[in-house]
Parts: structure tokens; sequence; C-alpha cells
């Protein structure tokens, strides 16, 4: 998956970033209690997406499709 695609999903259900080390930035769930990181910019890891949908559970089942 590209960064864009997950990116355009976060924002698309109300995620905010903010810039993390180097490559990397930080995702916060609308409810302010979940935070992901992902790489940027080209691909980000089947690992890192994976983590985002086990870390992001407040947002709507299948927001990363
Ligand atoms: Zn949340």
């Amino acid at each position: 998956m590209t960064y864009r695609e997950m990116a355009g999903a976060m924002s698309t259900n109300g995620c905010t970033s903010k810039p993390g080390k180097g490559d990397h930035e930080k995702w916060y769930c609308p409810c302010g209690q979940h935070m992901t990181v992902v790489t940027r910019p080209g691909i980000v890891s089947p690992g890192l997406v994976r983590e985002a949908i086990r870390r992001l559970v407040c947002l709507p089942k299948g927001w990363l499709q």
C-alpha cells in the first residue's frame, strides 16, 4: 500500500498527522487515544499497514480497503 493511499484513508476518517523522526509520520485518530506511525513517501510496509489497522481501533471497520 502506498503512503498516499494510507494518508488519504486516514484523512478521510478524521485522523491528523504530525511529523516524526526522519521519514516517519505520526497519525492520530479523531478520539485522540490511538496513534500509529507510517513512513513516507512511497510504499508503507505490510507490517505497518497491519499495525495501523490494529492500533486505530476506533475507526469504522474496513476503513483501509
Ligand atoms: Zn481512537
